[in-house]
């Protein structure tokens, strides 16, 4: 260990703070260089200076702008601040564009069932077929047509 090692370590050293072979380290080399002692008792005299100074005491305003602080420091930052706000508008708006898009839907859809023009009629037709008992095309839809037929001819 070196001088400007030594100086790195001196006040941990001097608190007590070192991890024993670092401060047996700091040892061995205070006790073999001049300078170094010389700087550790000039470190001792000024913390023992320090220490002989009586304690300031905060002013009253001091302890006033240090609670507003503290106050200040409580308050949610304006990110939470703006979360708490933004997510019931975000539902809101989930919400109207789910009805706005149900409602454009609905329209199409009412519009398409009350104008068969230009669609064919089977087509218009197609949703309310799948809820016949009868589907179109099978057996059953077959017989019914030929039943109507007969029918109609019995008729006159
Ligand atoms: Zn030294």
């Amino acid at each position: 260990m070196n001088c400007s090692d030594v100086e790195k370590w001196l006040s941990a050293y001097m608190d007590g703070e070192l991890i024993p072979a670092r401060k047996d380290a700091v040892a061995s080399h205070l006790g073999s260089c001049e300078a170094c002692r010389s700087r550790l008792a000039e470190w001792k005299a000024v913390w023992q200076a320090l220490d002989a100074l009586p304690a300031a005491a905060p002013s009253p305003a001091f302890r006033s702008r240090l609670a507003a602080r503290i106050r200040e420091s409580e308050r949610p930052p304006v990110s939470e601040r703006f979360e708490r706000f933004l997510i019931p508008v975000s539902a809101a708006a989930v919400a109207l564009l789910g009805f706005w898009i149900g409602y454009i839907a609905g329209g199409r859809q009412a519009s398409s069932a009350g104008i068969p023009d230009s669609v064919s009629p089977i087509a218009s037709t197609a949703y309310l077929d799948s809820f016949n008992s009868v589907p179109t095309a099978s057996l059953g839809d077959i017989y019914l047509s030929l039943n109507d037929a007969i029918g109609s001819e019995e008729t006159p």
